[in-house]
């Protein structure tokens, strides 16, 4: 694989560059503070594709490669954490299902509307009792009753629902038949019977809306189902190894925006008469995190390139959001050490960063589920 960025790959990223520069980077400490989204910010960046990545050109969307995806989600993640990862959420899990399994008419009803700048799509997997173990855990239930569905039970954790004019909800829809007793099904958010909870309160990602759902006898047409019935754990499956790449190109944008900030603050402190960048224990974590960083954006790069070049990518993306968000944490926590007690204040954006770096590890599939994943596939290689 040749890891250089083409010329429209270059290109592209310079242009979401500096309109992260513009449009994001200003105000993330205000969309932190206050909890509310940039929206003048999301309706520009449908002119320049960010709504629609991997959205066919058929249906208006950009149409962009996954490295050409994780190149924008590392720029906007590089600025804004809450950005990036509502951004992430709404390409990947939101947009993601209906192009791949959505029917024609699926496609046209909801594309244009969730690439609209106004909206912002959503996949309801986790449930308040079950996230890794979706398998055994995931209980929310879509009764089939003549030509509807009818839906009970909860979500927990849902990105961007508030924005979203319709979601795709992982539900249980045979009782009886295990991994084939899933699917996935559309569900418009103004239907009776759905609550979105308030946002949950939570420690870094702040402007990127999360909440839970209550579903009490929610009823959608039989033709809201995703694909086959009896797909939606599979689907679920598919979908997590496309956004891992993401998660893992927002966990390097993460870890890129606070290693350019600690190397100028290095550059500036002087302790002991000099620019702390001159002591030899700050270079080390300089140049750690220059390679550190260098080594997860490849690892992303090399699933997304496995992605569009039809290879099995699987274990690739375990492997490029488990390192990238280690990388993350690492990096984010020696931006702060290289600040000293200004990296612990609210008025550097490395303690956003910081916080914002956090869930990288347990969304999408936690570390521990990322080292399940590589270590089955590795053991599955050496049985063969
Ligand atoms: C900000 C945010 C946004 C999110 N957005 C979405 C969204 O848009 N849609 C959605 O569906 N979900 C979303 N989630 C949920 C997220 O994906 C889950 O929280 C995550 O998958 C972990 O599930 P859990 O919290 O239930 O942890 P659990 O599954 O209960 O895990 C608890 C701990 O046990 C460990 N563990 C579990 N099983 C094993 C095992 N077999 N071996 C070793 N260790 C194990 C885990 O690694 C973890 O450390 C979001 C979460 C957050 C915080």
């Amino acid at each position: 694989m040749d890891f250089e960025l083409n010329s429209e790959q270059t290109m592209f990223q310079r242009v979401v560059r500096e309109f992260c520069e513009a449009e994001l980077k200003p105000y993330a400490a205000e969309v932190d503070e206050t909890g509310q989204m940039r929206r003048e910010a999301i309706r520009k960046m449908r002119d320049l594709g960010l709504l629609s990545l991997q959205v066919p050109e058929e249906y208006g969307g950009a149409g962009l490669d996954t490295i050409s995806a994780s190149i924008a989600v590392e720029e906007i993640g590089r600025v804004c954490g809450s950005t990036g990862l509502s951004i992430s959420a709404h390409n990947g899990l939101g947009c993601g299902p209906i192009v791949k399994w959505g029917s024609k008419a699926q496609k046209e009803k909801w594309l244009p509307i969730l690439m609209d700048g106004e909206h912002l799509g959503a996949l309801a997997l986790t449930e308040p009792q079950a996230g890794s173990d979706l398998l055994n855990g995931a209980q929310t239930f879509a009764r089939r009753d003549a030509d509807t569905w009818v839906i009970n039970g909860q979500k927990a954790w849902i990105t961007n629902v508030s924005y979203a004019p319709v979601m795709s909800v992982l539900l249980r829809t045979n009782k009886e038949a295990g991994s084939r007793g899933f699917s996935m099904i559309l569900v418009e958010t103004n239907r009776s019977g759905l609550t979105i909870h308030p946002p949950e309160k939570k420690m870094g990602l702040k402007g990127s809306p999360t909440h839970m759902l209550s579903f009490e006898n929610v009823t959608v047409p039989a033709d809201n189902l995703l694909g086959n019935e009896g797909d939606g754990f599979v689907m679920t499956m598919q979908t997590l190894d496309s956004g891992r790449i993401s998660i893992g190109a927002l966990s390097v944008g993460l870890a890129q925006g606070a290693f350019e900030a600690m190397v100028r603050y290095a550059q500036e402190r002087k302790a002991f008469g000099e620019p702390i960048a001159n002591k030899q224990a700050i270079q080390w974590m300089i140049a750690d995190a220059a390679l550190e960083i260098e080594a997860a954006r490849t690892l992303v790069y090399r699933a997304a390139w496995m992605r569009d070049n039809g290879k099995d990518y699987t274990k690739m993306a375990a492997m490029a959001k488990l390192k990238a968000s280690e990388v993350a944490e690492r990096v984010c926590h020696d931006a702060i050490q290289i600040h000293g007690s200004y990296g612990y204040s609210r008025e550097y954006p490395v303690e956003r960063m910081y916080r914002d770096q956090r869930l990288m590890s347990i969304g999408e599939g936690t570390s521990q589920i990322q080292r399940l994943v590589i270590a089955r596939r590795v053991l599955g290689e050496f049985s063969k």
